[in-house]
Parts: structure tokens; sequence; C-alpha cells
């Protein structure tokens, strides 16, 4: 077994955070869980709380923070566009009062802290697929930008903390991930895609469908932030996620297909800048973490759709 660590998870409770906290207590470690509920919720972590390596606090990242750990995983904010946008200057507040909290935390404490950025750094991208040297397309004051900014702010943080108080960092960009225990009411097209098929009601389709996405599946990612974390090549930003790219019509049928559903689509307005395309080049994984994903998309499919059955 690897070394004992203390790990403070942020944003635990939520998707990608929960499978996280199960991953890392299964290599053996101590997880601290740190989420304020937003959009987490203790149901993601209920399996996890007979475990003594795990503790579950409930807080807010925008305040500070004081605890003893060698490593954090900065994953508090919300991902979905309906959730973030529901009070955007709070979000704002979460990745940039957030990275600061947790880096001072790092600060003190010397621990390796890990940053969840995002693809939407790279905003509407004029480049595709996307490679980490992109600078990106962001509309600072549209409705997405509350999250874009936010996230391309604390990518800043982080190099700077990193180059001012060489603090150990490290920085990955996610891309669209999917899986079970994706909140219900979350919006993102996976879950709603699948809850709307399984009820055979309409599938609701944002624009004409021609726009894409590449879905990757939750265990992949968590690999994914998991390696990052612990190689000592680069700090990144390192972009982790599925290249395989899909529109998001093809993804309708797909999931009426796989759920043998009398669904329709229906046609609806597409919200304002919504990206065109999004493609992760993850040709920097491959070579520096030796990571890529395994998952196929029907088959991360089928198991979210499982889950899902089970909770409609
Ligand atoms: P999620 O909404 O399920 O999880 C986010 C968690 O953060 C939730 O548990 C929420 O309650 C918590 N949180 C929000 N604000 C907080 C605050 N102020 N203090 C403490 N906790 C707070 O989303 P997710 O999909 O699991 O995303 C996790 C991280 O990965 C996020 O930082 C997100 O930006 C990033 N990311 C996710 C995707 C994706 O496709 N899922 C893509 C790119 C980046
Ligand atoms: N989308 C859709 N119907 C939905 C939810 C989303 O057509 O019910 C579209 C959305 O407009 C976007 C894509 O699916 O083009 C991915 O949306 P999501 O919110 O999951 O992620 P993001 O836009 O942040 O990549």
């Amino acid at each position: 077994m690897m070394d004992r660590k203390k790990i403070l998870v942020t944003g635990g409770a939520g998707f990608i955070g929960s499978h996280l906290c199960q991953k890392l207590l299964d290599q053996g470690h101590e997880i601290i869980c740190v989420d304020n509920l937003f959009t987490g919720s203790k149901q993601n972590i209920e399996p996890l709380l007979d475990n003594n390596r795990f503790e579950f606090i409930r807080h807010d990242v925008t305040f500070p923070l004081s605890l003893e750990i060698d490593q954090i995983y900065n994953l508090a904010c919300p991902a979905s566009p309906l959730h973030y946008q529901h009070d955007p200057v709070q979000t704002i507040k979460t990745s940039v009062h957030g990275a600061i909290n947790m880096l001072e935390l790092a600060k003190r404490t010397s621990a390796r802290i890990l940053q969840a950025s995002t693809s939407e750094v790279y905003g509407d991208p004029t480049v595709h697929p996307q490679p980490e040297s992109y600078v990106g397309s962001v509309n600072p004051i549209g409705p997405r930008a509350c999250y874009d900014e936010g996230k391309r702010a604390a990518e800043t943080l982080f190099f700077d903390y990193h180059r001012q108080h060489e603090i150990d960092i490290r920085v990955v960009r996610i891309f669209n991930t999917y899986g079970p225990k994706m909140a219900m009411n979350d919006g993102r097209v996976v879950s709603n895609f699948i809850i709307q098929a399984l009820n055979n009601k309409p599938i609701t389709l944002f624009g004409d469908g021609k726009q894409t996405r590449s879905f990757c599946y939750v265990d992949d990612l968590v690999d994914g932030l998991i390696n990052m974390m612990n190689q000592n090549k680069i700090v990144g930003p390192v972009n982790i996620g599925n290249p395989e790219e899909i529109t998001i019509f093809e993804l309708a049928n797909e999931i009426i297909e796989l759920t043998d559903s009398n669904s329709d689509i229906s046609f609806n307005s597409l919200p304002k800048d919504d990206p065109m395309q999004r493609q992760p080049d993850i040709q920097l994984a491959r070579k520096i973490l030796q990571w890529e994903p395994l998952v196929y998309r029907y088959d991360g499919l089928k198991k979210t759709i499982d889950y899902f059955s089970t909770k409609i």
C-alpha cells in the first residue's frame, strides 16, 4: 500500500467528489470531505460515513478553514449551468475566495493542492480540439462568466501562489463528465436526457443539437485526477477528458435507444454563449500521466442509466 495520507476533498459530497473520496478511501487514505451541500448531498457520501478514515465537515469554502492535511483536491463549485447561474455572485466567490482560502491552507500546511479547473476556460473555442496552450475565447460579461471567469481567476491564483509562495500546485482542466451520483435536478445534458427517456417524456434538445461535447465516464476521470496529484513531472494545466466527440442530437438518440424509450425530441432555444464544439486534446495526459479514458460511452451510459433507473 502507498503511504497513508490525510487528504482534504472540497466539494466531496458532489458528483465527482464523492467518487474521488471513495477511491481515495479504497487506497487506504484518511479523507476529510468539506462541502456546503449546495449541489452535493449526504446521500452521495452515506456509504462512506461508517469508515473511520472518513470525516464530513459542512463548511462553505468562501470562509477560511484550518486543518492539518497532506493533500487538497479543490472541487468545491457548482458545475451545472442551471446551478452555477442560480446565484452567480456566490459562484464566482466560490471559485475565487475558495481558491484563496484553500491555497492559504496549503501554504500553512505545506500540502500539495490540485485545482479542478474546466474546459470552460476555453469558452466557445475557435481551436479544435483544445490543447492546453489554447488561451480560450470567453465572454467576460455573459451568463456563463461567473463560472468560466471564476475558474480562470482560480487558475491565475494557483499559478501566482506557485510562483510567489512556491505552493506545490497541480491544475487539471476537466471536460464533460458523467456517471452515477449526478444530481437528479442537475440540469446537465446526460442526466436530463436519461431521466426524460426513462419517464418517456420529451427529450429537451437545446438548439438544433449540432453542438458537440466529448463525455468522460467518472471512473476514468477520477483516475486521471489521482494520477495528476501523485506525479512530480508537471504542475499543469493538463486536460482530462474523453476525446470521443458526439453531437447532442446523436446523444439524445443514443439514450433513447439504450433506454428503449418512447420519448420524442423537443427542440428548444439554445442558451446564450453555449459552446458549439468541445473536444479535449489529451496528448499531454497520455504522455505525462500515462492516462487515457478506458470506458466506452455505451458502457458508461448503461451504468448511468442503471443508476437513474433505481432513483425514479
Ligand atoms: P457538483 O455540483 O456535483 O459538485 C460540486 C460540489 O461542491 C457540491 O457537492 C457542492 O455542494 C459543493 N460546493 C459548491 N459550492 C461550495 C462552497 N462554496 N463551499 C463548499 N462546497 C461547495 O459538480 P461536479 O460535477 O462533481 O464538479 C466537481 C468539480 O469539477 C467542480 O469544481 C467543477 O467545476 C469541476 N468540473 C466538473 C465537470 C463535469 O462535467 N462534471 C467538468 C469540468 C469541471
Ligand atoms: N443541453 C440540451 N438539453 C438539456 C441540457 C443541455 O440540449 O436538457 C445541451 C446544452 O445546451 C449544451 C450541451 O447539452 O449544448 C451540454 O450541456 P451541459 O449543461 O451538460 O454542459 P456544458 O454546456 O456545460 O458543457
